[in-house]
Formats: structure tokens, C-alpha cells, sequence
């Protein structure tokens, strides 16, 4: 059986840059592998975040870009009965608890976790997040394809949300069950996912599930280092559709080209316009190790 990859965007918004090289980077080495597959999976459980026409226009950019998937589209939003099942077979492993906390309450407290207080205290389920107590589980030493070995403190990522306070199963959770049902191996994405590692890999030991390998790709940053601006958060295909297919094609070429350079892939020959030949030659000599330990990819100054 050869490598199973995936890609799975959160339907909040265009396909950004940053989304475009973890597509690239994922699709490239599951298709580089013999008989590799790639899986294409919305994690649409965010309902407060999720945007009506996003996921079309997501699909119809990746379609643009030249990706294929021949494998059915997985939803989150049709799992929910497989993550309440998962939760019981949770409750029966490890401790869970109401919490109340916030993000900003614990960060002011300087704690990642709120140890000896809600676990005592019993919280209104109407209004409190569920979490997992992973304290139990050993210091975690990860092989990362990119990063090399990475380090993990349960002590810091003990306690995970698995439910939200507004009920919805948090992404931590499902996507450590959507990858084990999915059959994944390999999960290619950004570094900015690079800190969620830990509690995937926690619960996923805690559900007794195969954890896949990892191989976290650099992160697309403004040039000055900060998150990559809201005004940079599509890939540019649109325009090119209207001024007619092929300038739309060289226009997606030259992106795709982009992200083989900032993956420190080697350059294509020149000439190359088609976006499905450029993925498909790119696969035949996709070489990870070439942005091996790199964590950023600073875009030039916005003109
Ligand atoms: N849905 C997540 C996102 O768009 C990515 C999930 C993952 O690759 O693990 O940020």
C-alpha cells in the first residue's frame, strides 16, 4: 500500500496562500510515493466560522490549481455519530472534565491548563467546555519529517478541549479520528499546526488509534514575520478566469511555481503553463528534504 496523504481546509474563507503550499506539499508527497493516494477533507465543524460559499470556491481553486481527487470528499459535519461513539470509548480511558476557563483567563494566569481546579469543581454542562486530562501520558518525543525530533510536555498540552463550551466537537478530537478511519499515514501541513501535534498524539494513544507520520511544512508569513494579512488571503484565480483560460492557467502556473521555489523544490523547465503538468512532473521529483528544518516563508513586501 503506498503513502495515504490528505489535505483538509476549514471552509471560513478563499483558499489562501499559506493553504496553497500545504496543498501542494501534501499532494506532492502522496503522489510521489507509488500508488500514493491524496484525501481531500472539509472540516466544516466549526459552524460559527464556516462561510456558505466557501467551500465551492475552495474546491473550484483547487480544481483550477490542478489537483484531482478520486476518492469521495469526507465532511466533518456527517461524522458527528462517529465522535460521539469515539467520546464514550474516551470516557472509559482517561479523565474528562468540565471546564470554564478561557483561553485569555488561563494565559493570564500563565497556566495552559487549569490542573487542581475545574476538575474539582463541578461546572455547568450547559456552559463549559469538556477536556481530556492527558497528564498521565509520557514525555512525547516525536519524529517530525521536516523538523527532526520534537519535543512534548504533557504537563503543557494536559488538559484538551474535546467538546466546546458551545457543544461542537473541537478539531483536536475529530481530526485524530477522521484520520485514523480515513487510513492516513502521512500528514503533510503547516508548522502553524505544529503545537496541536502533542494532543493529536495524546488522544489518539488515549483511543488506542495508529498515529500517523508528520511532516510539518514552513509557514507563509508576512515579511516582516507576522501572520499573513487578510488583503493576501486568496490565491489569485478568479481574474485570470475572466481574461480567458489561458492566461488564467499561466497565472496559477506561475503561483504553483512560487510555492515549488519557497518548498526549495528544483525549477521546472521553462514553458510549462498546464497546472496538472506542473503538479504531476513536480511529484516525479518532489524532494522534502530540500526545506528540511524550515519553519517560514516570508512573502515580499505588499506592494
Ligand atoms: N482544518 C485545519 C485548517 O484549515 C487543518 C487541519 C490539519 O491539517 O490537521 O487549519
Amino acid at each position: 500500500m503506498g503513502l495515504v496523504g490528505r489535505f483538509a481546509p476549514s471552509p471560513t474563507g478563499d483558499l489562501h496562500y499559506g493553504s496553497l503550499v500545504a496543498a501542494v506539499g501534501s499532494w506532492l508527497d502522496a503522489k510521489s510515493s507509488p500508488d500514493g493516494r491524496w484525501l481531500l477533507r472539509i472540516d466544516d465543524l466549526d459552524t460559527a466560522r464556516v462561510r456558505a460559499d466557501s467551500e465551492a470556491s475552495i474546491l473550484a481553486t483547487l480544481k483550477a490549481c490542478g489537483f484531482d481527487w478520486p476518492c469521495p470528499i469526507w465532511r466533518q459535519s456527517t461524522r458527528l455519530q462517529r465522535y460521539h461513539e469515539s467520546l464514550e470509548r474516551l470516557r472509559q480511558r482517561i479523565p474528562l472534565f468540565r471546564c470554564q476557563c478561557s483561553r485569555r483567563q488561563l494565559a493570564a494566569e500563565g497556566e495552559a491548563c487549569c490542573v487542581g481546579r475545574c476538575r474539582q469543581l463541578p461546572c455547568d454542562p450547559r456552559d463549559s467546555a469538556l477536556r481530556a486530562d492527558l497528564s498521565g501520558l509520557d514525555p512525547m518525543l516525536i519524529f517530525d519529517r521536516s523538523l527532526g525530533e520534537v519535543r512534548f510536555d504533557p504537563a503543557r498540552h494536559s488538559d484538551v478541549i474535546v467538546c466546546r463550551r458551545d457543544g461542537v466537537f473541537a478539531y483536536q478530537f475529530a481530526v485524530v479520528i477522521d484520520d485514523a478511519d480515513q487510513g492516513v499515514t502521512d500528514v503533510v501541513r503547516g508548522a502553524d499546526l505544529l503545537d496541536s501535534t502533542a494532543w493529536q498524539l495524546g488522544l489518539s494513544q488515549a483511543l488506542g488509534l495508529p498515529a500517523p507520520r508528520y511532516m510539518h511544512l514552513p509557514v507563509v508569513v508576512e515579511a516582516d514575520g507576522q501572520k499573513l494579512a487578510k488583503s493576501r488571503h486568496s490565491v489569485c484565480v478568479r481574474d485570470g478566469h475572466v481574461a480567458g483560460h489561458r492566461v488564467a492557467s499561466e497565472r496559477i502556473a506561475t503561483q504553483l511555481r512560487r510555492v515549488l521555489q519557497d518548498l526549495g523544490q528544483r525549477a521546472l523547465p521553462a514553458g510549462i503553463h498546464d497546472p496538472r503538468e506542473i503538479l504531476q512532473i513536480a511529484a516525479t521529483v518532489w524532494q522534502p528534504e530540500r526545506f528540511k528544518g524550515k519553519r517560514e516563508i516570508r512573502l515580499p513586501p505588499q506592494a
